[in-house]
This record gives C-alpha cells, structure tokens and sequence, in this order.
C-alpha cells in the first residue's frame, strides 16, 4: 500500500450553535488538511451542495444547519471564489424560496453569505452510464468546484446517509422519486447514488455531525463534529465505522470504493485532529420519507403505481411563449401544430420541473397523487411559511 496516497480525514470538535462557533469548527478542521486554498482558487464558481432533501427547519436533524452552509461559504469566499448554494428537495410543493425560508438558507443567503440556485429553473443535462440515463443539474456540471456538505445521519434505504448520498440532490425535480420507485432495495439505490456520485465528484466533503436538534442540551450530552476530506468514501467509511454500523451493509461505501472512487478501509485512512466519540443515539434520526412498511410494499409494487407527481398545463394561463419547450430536456413538451397550448408526452418525461420553474405566467402546475400527500405530508413549517409570503 502506497502510504503516501492514504487520505486524510480531519476532525474538529466544537461546542455552540452560532455561525461563529460553526465558523471555528469549519476552520480548525480544514486547517488540518492544509487550507480550503488547496481545493478553491480565486475566481472560480464554488456549488456547496448542503442537505436541503425536506422542508424542515435546518439544524433539526434532518437538513443542513444555515449557520454551517454560512460558515463554509465565508471560507470559501475568503480565498476570492464565487460562491452559490443548491440543492434539489425531495417533493418540491409550491414555492422554492418558501422552501427555503423554512431551511433558515434564505436569510443566510440575504445575508450576503452566498446566492441560492435552482436546481428546477436552470435546468439538467443526460449523462449516460453504462445502467441508465441521469439528469443531473446544469448548475452542479458546470460549476468550477462543488463541496458536498451532507449532514450525518440514518437512512432506511441505504442504512446510512453521508457524503455519497448527499449528490443525490443533484437531480432536479422528482426523478429521485421515482429512482426510489424503480428500485427493487436499498443495494440498488445505493449503486443509482454511487453511480450520481461518480459523476458529481466534489473537491471536498464537510459533514456536519452534529446531534439532532443541535442546542445547549444536546451539546452537554455529546459531541458536535466538523469532519472534513478530499476523499468522500473515507469520510464516509470513518463516520459509519464510528456510528458501529455493520460495514458489510453500507453499500455506498463498499460499491464506491470497488469502483475505486475513494478508500473505504478505516485502516487505510489517517485521522487528524480531535478525537471523534460518537455514541449513535444523538445521531438515530431518520430520514422523514414516510414509513419502512409503506416504502417496503410501495418497492414491491403495491403502493408504487399510486406514487406519483407530474406536471400539468393550465391552457387558461398559458400565453403561448414557448419558454417551456426550450427548458424541457427530453423534448416532452410538444406544441401541436395549430395550437398554441403545449401538452406534455408523459412517456418522455423526467419529472425534472424545469418547465414548470421557467413558465413565466405558472401556467405549469404540479398534480400529485393521495399516496404522495400521505408520504409526504406537506410540514407545518412548510404550511407557516406559506402563509407568510
Ligand atoms: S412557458 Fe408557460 S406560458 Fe409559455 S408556453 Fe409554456 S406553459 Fe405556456
Ligand atoms: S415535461 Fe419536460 S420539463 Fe417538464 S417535468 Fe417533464 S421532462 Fe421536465
């Protein structure tokens, strides 16, 4: 073994809640690594791609906190980069920017920390692997660098959710749906995330492994970690590994670094920085996507045809543009000849959302089905936000 091309994995303990304290913990744990300077370079366009997957509040367990996505976005502008910050929800319903405002990211975005990008409005682009097709964001491909920032947890599927899964997001609108749909278990869906992340491969990943509900309390009883790598899998490989999880079944990890993305054997990465002492409890909340039952009968097929969300047009609104045909990137929008109302070929369509982002008059509009409403309930943060605007 080549212990010169062992990667690293830094870790820095820290003990608040403040973008402050979230600041130090970012920058003792990449002073470890050298500096953020080693991975961002003056002038380039930066994409943090944090977990911004379901619209509860950041920092609850479930979505990255605002005050870590702020704290690395000062570090990177620091270098004299461009930042922007984007992530695709799981079930978009309405409006991003209330999305947003209920994920605390708005306000660190009018803060002057970053610019937010819509995964739905500019668009994907087909990469084709050897086992489908993706459409990934145009946003992520085209961006100088991406820094994944996913925030430690479980997850049903895949048994645990960290740097791999986080590029999930990249897909705009409800193809991660219906990936989830496809699939016939959580292996599956781990080869569909490691495929999206031979693809999207980040410069660097910080993961945010902070207790669920992260305040005063739940710091006094455990650990709050900035973990910081150049290498995802290791990073991946060294949080599992201290969350004890039985590595035999983190299939991300294990099919990533066959595939020789990154080094999944805690043995061959070195640890810098604090000690890391997770106990797992603080850390044991799941992803919210409805319940292992249903998501089991709906992978079955039992539920699965009732799943589903697709875009509609509303001909009263629509002024006949044409915005919407050149947004589509399966060519599913289709303006017959003589009309001037677009209609959607639904075998031709990914659920991206990008026609329904661009329309000008929101004469695209999203119909869902009851057995979406029941998986995903809309949140009363959600409902609170709404009622804001
Ligand atoms: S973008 Fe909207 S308004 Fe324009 S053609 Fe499409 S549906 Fe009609
Ligand atoms: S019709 Fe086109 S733009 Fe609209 S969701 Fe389907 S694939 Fe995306």
């Amino acid at each position: 073994m080549d212990f010169l091309r062992l990667p690293t994995v830094s870790v820095a303990h820290f003990d608040g809640c403040t973008t402050h304290d979230y600041q130090a913990g970012v920058e003792a744990a990449l002073s470890y690594l050298g500096s953020i300077g080693r991975f961002v370079k003056p002038g380039q366009r930066v994409l943090l791609k944090p977990d911004l997957m379901y619209d509860y509040p950041g920092g609850c367990g479930y979505t990255s906190s605002p005050q870590f996505v702020a704290a690395v976005a000062r570090a990177v502008s620091d270098v004299g980069a461009a930042v922007i910050v984007g992530d695709s929800p799981f079930v978009l319903r309405g409006n991003i920017t209330d999305f947003w405002r209920v994920a605390g990211i708005l306000d660190a975005a009018e803060q002057g920390h970053f610019e937010l990008v819509n995964f739905e409005m500019s668009g994907s682009q087909a990469v084709a692997l050897e086992t489908r097709v993706y459409y990934i964001s145009r946003a992520v491909l085209e961006a100088d660098a991406v820094i994944n920032l996913p925030r430690l947890k479980y997850d049903r599927w895949t048994g645990f959710a960290g740097g791999i899964r986080n590029m999930l997001g990249t897909l705009p609108g409800f193809q991660k749906g219906r990936l989830y749909k496809e699939v016939s278990g959580g292996r599956e869906l781990a080869d569909i995330m490691v495929d999206i992340f031979s693809v999207v491969r980040p410069v660097l990943t910080i993961a945010e492994a902070v207790p669920v509900n992260l305040d005063e309390t739940s710091l006094s009883r455990g650990g709050a970690y900035i973990v910081a790598s150049s290498d995802t899998v290791a990073i991946d490989t060294v949080l599992s590994e201290m969350l004890r999880l039985d590595q035999t079944k983190i299939h991300t990890t294990r099919a990533a670094a066959d595939a020789g993305l990154g080094i999944g054997w805690a043995e061959a990465i070195r640890l810098a920085g604090s000690p890391l002492n997770l106990t797992g409890n603080e850390f044991r909340q799941h992803s919210p996507v409805g319940r292992k039952a249903v998501l089991r009968k709906m992978a079955r097929g039992i539920v699965e045809p009732y799943v589903w969300m697709k875009s509609s047009v509303n001909g009263d609104l629509c002024s006949g543009c044409g915005t919407c045909l050149d947004s589509c990137p399966t060519k599913a929008i289709q303006m017959p000849v003589g009309t001037s109302t677009p209609r959607i070929n639904y075998n031709l369509c990914i659920c991206c959302w990008a026609g329904l982002a661009n329309c000008p008059t929101q004469a695209i509009y999203l119909e869902e089905s009851r057995a979406v409403r029941k998986l995903f309930p809309v949140s009363s943060h959600s409902r609170d936000a709404t009622s804001i605007s």
